[in-house]
């Protein structure tokens, strides 16, 4: 029997069908990591007052599309009225921001809050609803993540959600400049909103 994550799917399918679909999309490890982002999406939603179950379930398919190939995103980004300048970023971008159309096609989600989520789950944005901000920060520090400094982030998420994507955010952009990478628009102007202590 499938285990079930999440009560309502939001969708004309079942939660046994979503669960299968997202299974076979990706490797157990990133299906594990997506059970991680559900469970710290549910505990987020408790915390901030925001329907659990919804948060699950976003929490659950966020990384749907992370091992999509390069191919089909960049036909995607060029034939449906995508910004033609997410073609100078690469599949770190791309699978939020495409990731929530591919959702919409295969898995049949077509509620606005959860698709936006998965779309500002990677970059953030400097407008952010509960949802937006609870999958950005569970995915950072949902039980499976190892890194320094992921201790201190859990501590400031439970304690204050907007100060958790201002850490979040501010780790993100150090990573990013000490590895030479490129920076999108958004991450940076999320940074400027969210990071102010
Ligand atoms: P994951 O999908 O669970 O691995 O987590 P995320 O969706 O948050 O992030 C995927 C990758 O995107 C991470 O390696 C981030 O460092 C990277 N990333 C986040 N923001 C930016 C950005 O502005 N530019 C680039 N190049 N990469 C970014
Ligand atoms: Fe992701
Ligand atoms: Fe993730």
């Amino acid at each position: 029997m499938t285990k079930i994550y999440f009560d309502k799917t939001f969708s004309p399918l079942t939660s046994e069908e979503i669960v299968a679909k997202e299974k076979n999309n990706m490797d157990a490890k990133r299906f594990k990591h997506c059970i991680g982002v559900s469970e710290t999406s549910r505990k987020l939603a408790q915390l901030n007052n925001y329907d659990p179950e919804k948060a699950a379930l976003a929490g659950f398919i966020h990384d749907y599309a992370k091992q999509v190939p390069n191919e089909r995103f960049i036909e995607i980004i060029k034939t449906k009225g995508f910004d033609q300048d997410l073609l100078n970023y690469n599949r770190a971008i791309w699978h939020g921001i495409v990731g929530s159309y591919i959702i919409e096609q295969e898995l049949k989600i077509s509620d606005p809050e959860i698709l936006t989520a998965i779309k500002r789950h990677t970059t953030a944005d400097t407008e952010m609803t509960t949802l937006d901000k609870i999958v950005f920060v569970a995915d950072f520090i949902e039980p499976n993540r190892d890194f320094p400094g992921v201790d201190e982030a859990r501590k400031v998420a439970f304690a204050n959600l907007d100060a958790g994507v201002g850490y979040e955010l501010a780790h993100t952009l150090s990573f990013l400049v000490e590895n030479r990478q490129k920076i999108y628009p958004k991450t940076l102007a999320a940074y400027n909103v969210w990071s102010i202590k």
